[in-house]
């Protein structure tokens, strides 16, 4: 009997029934049971009661070998004692000032060090607030107005960036053509009136992007893009896409920013020092805090000054955390490019070892991205072709893909289940990895 959404739901929800319950008494005060739209995918979130190395205890007493990680935050995976030891630092000094602590300045050397494209970061808390941040200094810099994004790039939850995340396949009527796109609003409540500040653009179509950055260059202050992408499926930017846009950016004026939020982890540079082109300006979060909340965006000295001379007013009660920054420090010294390398080596194990499996048996799966992480999606037919987030959108199996992963987790692998990704850290050993390949192998057989 093949393997369906149906019994895989079921023996998620067997399995998971405690959090069933949780999640269901949290609904009286909480909309949904959770302050994450994301986490609340599929017949209920999985609650956790602690993590240890590469594992995440659940409330249930389930270990799951952890290829989620907090949507790529957990670098060094769970409870790491360099990590602690820096937070424990900060408990016995007192966590809350209105006062500069040296930790700061210690993170943001760190970034400055690392990525060559940043001279100088300031901090917020939350990615979502870096892209904000991003757009106020390039509006700033520029004295221009709109933003130019990716369709299928996410950058937070704000009215300048919740545009054609998921452009709504497989019609795309609110989108238009790929060559000609419409926005069209992620949610609910983007005002009305914001409609054209935003312009949205498709991936990997260089002179559909630089005909369209072209004719609104003289309002254009940012075109903004992740190398590559998370929350709107993983599709990785093609390197003279990349180029096309810095060039094109540099040559009429307008700012070019990297959302490294989830690629930072892909080199002890940022996934920029993989393509070896430099932006304008960088968006940081998620593994940079080491797990504790924090956003950043560093670049030229010419923009960042914008803060300096007080042009740009930049403040939030809890930005430079002493926390979220003793953590950061801490995480990025022992986040060192061997243990990068090592961590894409076993992304690109996985994928190499899947799709070959995936080809011989002409099932109908596609495996992206480069690096840690890694996206699959089940499609309607063999032998396709993904190159941007229309292309998942208008083939891609949902039903298929969720019966994947709610068997995965109940068979003990947590992968970014709302989204068809896994994504790792440094504990997870290679027996890890080949116990993920060989369980994703017998799913997919029991599902075709
Ligand atoms: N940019 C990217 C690329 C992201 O993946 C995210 C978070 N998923 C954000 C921005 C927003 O970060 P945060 O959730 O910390 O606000």
């Amino acid at each position: 009997m093949k393997l369906t959404l149906d019994v895989a739901t079921k023996r998620f929800s067997e399995k998971f029934s405690a959090s069933a319950k949780l999640a269901q008494d949290a609904t009286k005060y909480i909309p949904g049971g959770g302050s994450r739209s994301i986490v609340k995918v599929g017949p209920h979130p999985i609650f956790v009661e602690n993590g240890e190395g590469a594992y995440i205890t659940t409330v249930e007493g389930h270990k799951l070998c952890d290829f989620h990680n907090n949507f790529s935050t957990n670098v060094l995976g769970h409870n790491h004692p360099e990590i602690r030891k820096a937070l424990e630092e900060v408990c016995n000094q007192g966590w809350s000032f209105g006062n500069p602590t040296k930790y700061e300045a210690q993170l943001a050397r760190i970034l400055c060090e690392r990525i060559e494209s940043v001279e100088r970061v300031v901090f917020m808390m939350s990615g979502t607030e870096a892209c904000m941040a991003s757009a106020t200094l390039a509006r700033a810099f520029t004295g221009k107005g709109k933003i130019a994004k990716l369709e299928g790039g996410y950058h937070g939850t704000s009215n300048d960036f919740w545009w054609s995340i998921h452009p709504d396949g497989p019609s795309f009527v609110n989108c238009g053509l790929s060559t000609n796109p419409k926005p069209s609003p992620e949610s609910l409540g983007v005002p009305e009136a914001l409609r054209g500040n935003t312009i949205t653009m498709p991936q990997n179509d260089l002179d559909t992007c630089v005909r369209i950055i072209r004719e609104n260059a003289k309002d254009l202050a940012a075109v903004i893009l992740e190398l590559q992408t998370g929350a709107g499926g993983l599709i990785t930017l093609e390197r003279n896409f990349v180029e096309g846009l810095r060039a094109v950016t540099r040559e009429l004026g307008i700012v070019l920013i990297f959302d490294e939020v989830i690629s930072f982890r892909m080199d002890e540079g940022g996934m920029q020092n993989i393509y070896d082109i430099k932006p304008d300006l960088t968006c940081m979060g998620k593994a940079i805090g080491g797990g504790i909340p924090i956003g950043a965006v560093g670049g030229l000295d010419e923009i960042m000054q914008l803060n300096e001379t007080g042009q740009v007013f930049h403040s939030g009660t809890h930005h430079g955390h002493a926390l979220s920054c003793a953590a950061g420090v801490a995480c990025l010294t022992n986040f060192t490019q061997p243990l990068i390398e090592k961590m894409n080596q076993q992304g690109q194990k996985i994928k190499n070892d899947l799709l070959q499996f995936v080809t011989e048996k002409n099932y109908p799966v596609n495996l992206t991205g480069i690096g840690s992480a890694i996206g699959f999606e089940m499609l309607d037919q063999a032998g396709r072709s993904i190159n941007s987030c229309r292309d998942i959108m208008t083939y891609c199996d949902d039903t298929a893909s969720q019966t994947f992963n709610f068997e995965l987790i109940t068979r003990g692998y947590l992968p970014m289940w709302s989204r068809g990704q896994a994504v790792l850290c440094t504990p997870l050993t290679d027996d890890n990895i080949g116990g993920f390949i060989e369980t994703a192998k017998e799913i997919l057989e029991e599902m075709y």
